[in-house]
This record gives C-alpha cells, sequence and structure tokens, in this order.
C-alpha cells in the first residue's frame, strides 16, 4: 500500500463513525478501534497490530479478532505495545474473566497460540510488512506511544492520544523527511483543565505547543474530536489556521499518502 487509510478517526463511537484505527500497510494497522467493521471478509489478512496504548476506543476489536482467528489461522495474531499496554490486556482483557485468554489458547489444529504478545522498545525502528514504525512516548497513560510511520524515505507522524508532549516537536525537526503530522485534538479550548486531567489536547495547547517546532513545512491534521463537540472544535482550528499546509480534520475512510506529491 503507497498510503495510510484512516479506518477509524473518532474520539468516541458514534453510529457512524468508529474509533483509532490505522491500516498501515497490507498486513498491519496500527489500534483496533474500527477493524470489523471495515475490513469485512479479510479481517483474516491481519498479521500485525501495533497498540498506543490500552484505552477500549483503541483496543475494543482486538477481542472479537481473537475470537474469529481461533478456528480459521494457523500463525498468531502478532500485537505490539508498550510493556504497560501489554500488561492492561494480559490483566484486564485476557483474563479467563473478561475474555478467554487466547495468549494460551493454540489455534484450532495448529501449535501457535491465537495471539502473542510483543513488547515494543522506545525509539526502537521495528520494520514490518514493507513500512517501519518507530514508538515514541506521548503524555496520556503510562504505557501510551505514538509511532513514526515510515516507507520509501517518507515519513508521517502519528501522536495518537496525548496531552503536550515535546517528543513530537523534537522529532519533527529532527528527521526533515516528516511531512505530515496526525495529532489528536479532543476538546474544545475551554475544556483545559478537562484535557489535562484526561490527558489530551484542545486548539488553544495545540497552539502553544506548535510554538516548540522551528518548522513550518509539515501538514498538520487532526482525528480523536469528541462527537458532541466536533463544531466548536473544527471552528477553532480553523480560527487558530492550526490545519496547515492542507492538513484537515480526518473523517473514516480518508487516506494519506506515504510519499507527499
Ligand atoms: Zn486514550
Ligand atoms: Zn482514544
Amino acid at each position: 500500500m503507497e498510503y495510510i487509510e484512516f479506518l477509524g478517526t473518532g474520539g468516541t463511537r458514534t453510529p457512524t463513525q468508529g474509533t483509532t484505527c490505522l491500516r498501515v500497510s497490507d498486513h498491519c494497522v496500527i489500534d483496533a478501534g474500527n477493524l470489523i467493521n471495515t475490513f469485512g471478509d479479510d479481517v483474516f489478512t491481519i498479521e500485525h497490530i501495533f497498540l498506543t496504548h490500552s484505552h477500549l476506543d483503541h483496543i475494543i476489536d482486538i477481542p472479537f479478532l481473537a475470537d474469529l482467528f481461533v478456528t480459521q489461522k494457523s500463525i498468531s495474531l502478532k500485537i505490539y505495545g508498550l510493556k504497560a499496554t501489554l500488561d492492561d490486556l494480559r490483566q484486564f482483557i485476557f483474563n479467563h474473566r473478561v475474555w478467554p485468554n487466547f495468549e494460551e489458547i493454540a489455534l484450532i489444529g495448529h501449535t501457535n497460540k491465537t495471539i502473542e504478545l510483543i513488547e515494543l522498545d522506545l525509539e526502537k525502528p521495528y520494520a514490518v510488512d514493507g513500512i517501519t514504525l518507530t514508538p515514541f512516548k506521548t503524555d496520556h497513560t503510562e504505557g501510551s506511544c505514538g509511532y513514526m510511520i515510515e516507507k520509501n524515505n517518507s515519513a508521517i507522524l502519528f501522536t495518537a492520544d496525548t496531552y503536550k508532549c515535546s517528543r513530537i516537536w523534537e522529532l519533527i525537526d529532527e528527521h526533515p523527511r516528516i511531512h505530515t503530522l496526525i495529532i489528536e485534538v479532543s476538546f474544545p479550548s475551554g475544556f483545559a483543565q478537562l484535557a489535562f486531567d484526561s490527558k489530551h489536547l484542545t486548539p488553544a495547547l495545540l497552539k502553544e505547543e506548535l510554538a516548540q517546532s522551528k518548522r513550518s513545512d509539515f501538514t498538520i491534521s487532526a482525528m480523536h474530536l469528541k462527537a458532541l463537540f466536533k463544531e466548536t472544535i473544527v471552528d477553532e482550528l480553523n480560527t487558530l489556521h492550526l490545519l496547515r499546509n492542507g492538513g484537515k480534520i480526518l473523517s473514516d475512510g480518508d487516506r494519506t499518502n506515504y510519499t507527499q506529491p
């Protein structure tokens, strides 16, 4: 694939919008907020899921995927994340209480387990399925990270959920090949305290953050808007001219090319 497809872009689930889910190559996705409804019968082609953190809107389809895969696949579904994120999956989801422990349950007729949890190291590049993913620490949960997503010497920076985070702007300045920033903006600027408490960004916080970058040549697109406040957030982003260089509010089904035209 020569593009990233945004399968889920919402900050919450609505009847018409899924939550965070990016298809970054034929067999690899980042987060699992909207796989079942978008992949259809192709869902069995998914081999790798890189997680940004363990919040429900980012992992919600993983249990259902494991349930489908156990009788149909011969190789384990590989799920990658920082240690705290994988610990959460083991403790709170695949614990034989909320859901069967598919990390121990073998694929029917095979010795491979249904899922395999693989711990990531921060700032280390992982080459998978023709792309490279490099996790960087964000300020959201203990195990939260964003990813630099690279193909053919072009890079896109995806923050997923985060509060203010200097590493975003350092990476953009360090790597001129980053041509697009996909950042979250969850609440209107008037909800600064809620944004701090829940570790999310507002348009006003994004404007403050942007002052840290020396570059102004990259595209900025936004996602993870809380549906109830979408109109206000869009107005504020436009008034503050934050969707730079052709950026937009991402909707489910949008695509971004790895190589900028
Ligand atoms: Zn979150
Ligand atoms: Zn989220």
